[in-house]
Order: C-alpha cells, then sequence, then structure tokens
C-alpha cells in the first residue's frame, strides 16, 4: 500500500479515478448472474411473446385450450370449433406424445400436424403442440405456433439447443421434478443460444402427495414474476389430473397472476386416447371460460 498511513494514500486515490481503493466496506462479490438473460433485470417492464396473432405476457389471459392428442381429423376440427366458440384464443393439440409407457398411444405424428394446421385455417386459432425430438423441430415448426417443450425434456439439451436457433416461440414447461432454478436455467440455454420467445409453463411437480396427479406449485408462479420478466401460464390438466379440479386451479392461476392456461379439452372425453380423466368436455370449458369472464380473471371475446 502507498502511503504514509496517515490517510493521504485514500485521499490522492478519490482524486485519481483510475488508481486502486481499498474498500473498507463489504462490496458484493462481482459473479455473473446465473440468470444473465432470463432475469427479471434483464427486461424490467417483461416480455411480451407473439405466438401467430396473439401476444402472451401483455397483461389479458391467454386461454389455450384443446385435447392432449389429435386422434383423427374429425375429433380435431371438433375440438378447435369447441374451444374456439367458447372464446379460447389458441388450440392445443399432441401430435408427438411422450408416453409414460411404451404401449400407450403415441400420437399420429406428420399426419396429425396437418389436421392441426387445417384446424387453424378453419377457425384462426394459433397452435401450440409438443416437440420431442431435436430432428423434428422443421416439421413442427412449419405447423405450429408455439413449440411445447413437455416436461419430460425440460432437460433435454439437444432439444433445447435446436430450439434457441430456431425462428418460433417455446412453451418451456417445468419438469416434474425441476426446481425453479432448473426451469430458469433450461430457458436460460433458449435465451443464450438466440432465441428470445420463451413462456414458461408450470404444470405440477411431483412431490409425496398422491391424491392428484401432481402437485400445483401455485407459489412458483408469483415467485417466477419476481425472478424472470418471461410471461408464465400454468397447466391445471396434468397439474392436477382431475377433470373437477380444473376450473378451480385455473381461476387461482390467473388470480396469482398467471399470464394465460393450456387446458385439455376433448370433444368426447370418455373416449380420449390419452388424459381422458382430465380433460373437459366442451360444455364445462364453456363454462369455466362464462365464469372466468364474470370474475374478470379473463377478457370478454
Ligand atoms: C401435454 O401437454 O399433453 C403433456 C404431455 O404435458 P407434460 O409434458 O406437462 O406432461
Ligand atoms: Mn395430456
Amino acid at each position: 500500500m502507498n502511503g504514509n498511513g496517515n490517510g493521504e494514500a485514500a485521499t490522492s486515490a478519490a482524486q485519481n479515478e483510475d488508481a486502486p481503493v481499498l474498500r473498507l466496506t463489504a462490496q458484493p462479490v462481482s459473479v455473473p448472474p446465473a440468470f444473465r438473460l432470463a432475469g427479471r433485470a434483464a427486461r424490467p417492464d417483461g416480455t411480451v411473446v407473439e405466438a401467430g396473432s396473439v401476444p402472451i405476457g401483455n397483461g389479458r389471459a391467454v386461454i389455450m385450450a384443446g385435447p392432449c392428442s389429435v386422434e383423427s381429423r374429425e375429433q380435431i376440427l371438433a375440438a378447435a370449433r369447441a374451444v374456439k366458440a367458447a372464446g379460447a384464443d389458441m388450440l392445443r393439440g399432441g401430435a408427438y406424445k411422450p408416453r409414460t409407457s411404451p404401449y400407450d398411444f403415441q400420437g399420429l405424428g406428420e399426419q396429425a400436424l396437418e389436421w392441426l394446421a387445417e384446424a387453424r385455417r378453419a377457425t384462426g386459432l394459433p397452435v401450440v403442440t409438443e416437440v420431442v425430438s431435436p430432428e423434428d423441430v422443421e416439421l413442427v415448426g412449419e405447423h405450429a405456433d408455439l413449440l411445447q417443450v413437455g416436461a419430460r425434456n425440460m432437460q433435454n439439451y439437444a432439444l433445447l439447443k435446436k430450439l434457441a436457433a430456431a425462428p418460433w416461440p417455446v412453451l418451456l414447461k417445468r419438469g416434474p421434478s425441476a426446481t425453479i432454478q432448473e426451469w430458469l436455467l433450461a430457458a436460460e440455454y433458449l435465451l443464450a443460444g438466440g432465441n428470445p420467445n420463451v413462456v414458461l409453463c408450470e404444470r405440477g411437480i411431483r412431490t409425496f402427495e398422491t391424491a392428484m396427479r401432481n402437485t400445483l406449485d401455485l407459489a412458483a408462479v408469483a415467485l417466477l414474476k419476481e425472478l424472470t420478466h418471461l410471461p408464465v401460464i400454468v397447466d391445471p390438466s396434468h397439474a392436477t389430473g382431475r377433470r373437477s379440479l380444473v376450473a378451480p386451479a385455473s381461476r387461482a392461476a390467473l388470480a396469482i397472476g398467471a399470464d394465460g392456461l393450456l387446458i385439455e379439452v376433448h370433444p368426447s372425453p370418455q373416449e380420449a386416447l390419452s388424459d381422458g380423466a382430465q380433460s373437459l368436455a366442451p360444455e364445462e370449458f364453456r363454462a369455466l371460460m362464462t365464469g372466468l369472464r364474470q370474475s374478470a380473471l379473463a377478457a370478454s371475446v
């Protein structure tokens, strides 16, 4: 240390801004923040993601609805017309289905994508659908408006890197056992790779509780609003696994600040090839939408 110990060094350092200063007060250690791009500080006013013509994150709740799986042309067209009539903003439907059992319905792939695109033309509803493999990103992007990364694939880094370089917005579901930090770091992969259009989706996590399919972590939505600028939606269907709980969970999700909902609706839930127990019939979905509008949780259409 320069100086004679009676304060001259500090005085001369203050006069010369380039001189090193020994600070005696505690300073935060300067390390790069983990969420360099996803963190709220990067965009304090929040991000609005455009999916087709639909803005997500602008304060108006976006309702995405449709069957778990695309099962036939008639089924997806009927579902699309029903959810559109009830006031949905977007159509969902799985073409590639990541199923727990290899013996369960695996989805109709490219054929289903073509029917989804037809349903989009028929109703004007933008489409959200899952992409499971990096090789399918281009094909799915040609038929859909928002590409879903399913819960099981949240940490599929090859898929995230492929989507990071793609021109389509991404719906990133929370992994069944993912912490919020892991989830945001998965989003960081997309942002760091060049894709700024990321929407997060809380769909329930695995806990000790088995009474419901998953445990809906609603407080995570409020916490994410503090931690990140990215829009956050909630999937009450996979979170609860029970048709009767979808409406109350939807109301709670919007009340706590979710930017939208992803809801399974099937023209005939008892005949669904996947997730029938949590799928709403069209009239149940209509009643839910009416209730959301009456309580001002969703805007009038
Ligand atoms: C789905 O949306 O149909 C789905 C498979 O959801 P998750 O990835 O959340 O299980
Ligand atoms: Mn499903």
